[in-house]
């Protein structure tokens, strides 16, 4: 139980079920579905009033229950390699064996059925392998943006060549939802997605101050509406509070680790089912996690109205995961100079190269050019065959032994 805990939490809560009952609803009121990966256009979704479903949130419930446990063995067991992504494996042997979290987190007995597959691959290509499962069994269209990878700058012919393909996909959308395309609706939902993304963006930077007021682990559960609900009124309308609430916690000193000090940044995804055991050892060593590449990838604030094709074509292409060694090395040191870190913690998710940025020198690099000590943390964002609290802990602890000796934290006692 945090020492300070964020008052948005309670909204939050209920935010979510409220997300999950629009889902049920539609099922049940015969409202066509999407879904869509977490990084897809869902503004351009949602100006056809499709309700929309994020396979990838189905994922990290997946792993914060440890659920994921019982269904990946059983996707291994229809041919899919205990290698690849465990969101995939964990979601594709629920589905396989008839059961979800959702039952007991939403009260609902099953995901929702879609009408379409909608996926883009800037983060993977597991994805669409994901999406091409359930395309196979349920006998729906599987649509989507093919992204350049891996791109050092953004230019206007990335730019151009997206912002095409999301023109190409009106036409089916339009088939699929019974919905004539409106670009001044599609303006309308670009401009909430920006403004809720601006705020989430304000809320995150508010832990540039010290004492940080929230940690990367409340931004593990505070992101959920970036992701499922940008678009709509509601994200905007929490993420004013939230930012509010930030701004308030800095005036006033308050700190999400009481007694700060140093300050990390963390890249790679969250191993979901061992939050707690992370955020509490950290806690007690006075270590705030005041950053990260994970929850800063949903603040999509370049997002524009009067340019909804070209700006979501920009944004979703832009996006660090798609980014080359280079320009993420330069976000990486931005970051530690906006958020004074002390140091890095990349973690090395066994099963999700794409966001691993382990394998090729980068942490040691930025330990040359930067002077911070960067730990390489083995794991995985579900399975938890890959990851072992003992080795962990061991680790965790020597790293921040190393930062006293080097960082510019001190003690504040
Ligand atoms: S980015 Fe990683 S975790 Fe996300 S879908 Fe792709 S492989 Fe899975």
């Amino acid at each position: 139980m945090p020492q300070n805990p964020i008052r948005a939490t309670a909204v939050f809560k209920q935010l979510m079920k409220a997300h999950y009952a629009e889902l049920a609803g539609a099922a049940s009121s015969g409202r066509k579905l999407a879904w869509c990966t977490s990084m897809g256009q869902v503004e351009l979704l949602r100006a056809f009033g499709l309700a929309i479903y994020f396979p990838e949130n189905h994922g990290a419930l997946l792993g914060a229950t440890r659920r994921c446990m019982d269904y990946i063995p059983v996707a291994n067991g229809a041919g899919y390699s205990p290698e690849i992504c465990s969101y995939l494996t964990s979601d594709v042997g629920a589905y396989l064996k008839g059961e979800t979290p959702l039952k007991e987190s939403y009260g609902m007995e099953k995901v929702p059925r879609p009408d379409v597959l909608f996926y883009n691959t800037n983060q993977c290509r597991e994805l669409v392998d994901w999406f091409m499962f359930y395309h196979r069994r349920l006998g729906v269209p599987c649509i989507g943006i093919n992204t350049p990878r891996h791109i050092d700058q953004l230019t206007k012919e990335h730019v151009e060549s997206v912002a095409a393909q999301e023109r190409a996909l009106v036409g089916p959308l339009e088939d699929i939802s019974g919905v004539g395309f409106d670009e001044g609706r599609l303006s309308d939902i670009v401009a909430l997605s920006r403004d809720a993304s601006v705020l989430w963006k304000r809320a995150l930077e508010y832990a540039r101050a010290r004492p940080s007021p929230m940690t990367f682990w409340d931004g593990t559960i505070h992101m959920g509406p970036i992701v499922v609900m940008r678009g709509l009124t509601e994200a905007v309308d929490y993420y004013r509070a939230l930012s509010t609430e930030m701004g308030e916690r800095v005036k006033a000193g308050v700190a999400a680790v009481p007694g700060e000090r140093f300050r990390i940044f963390w890249d790679g995804m969250p191993v979901w089912g061992r939050i707690r055991m992370l955020s509490e050892l950290f806690e007690k060593h006075r270590v705030s996690v005041v950053a990260s590449t994970y929850c800063n990838t949903w603040a999509l604030d370049g997002l524009d109205p009067s340019r909804p094709f070209e700006s979501m074509a920009s944004e979703y292409t832009g996006l660090h995961i798609n980014r080359n060694d280079e320009r993420k090395m330069d976000y990486f040191k931005r970051m530690a100079k906006d958020y004074s870190i002390d140091g890095f913690v990349f973690h090395n998710a066994r099963t999700c190269p794409a966001t691993s940025n382990t394998d090729f020198g980068l942490p040691t690099r930025l330990e040359e050019d930067t002077g911070i000590p960067a730990l390489v943390l083995d794991g995985d964002l579900c399975d938890l065959r890959c990851f072992s609290d003992d080795q962990a802990r061991t680790a965790i602890e020597a790293f921040i032994e190393q930062l006293g000796g080097v960082g510019s934290g001190g003690d504040p006692r």
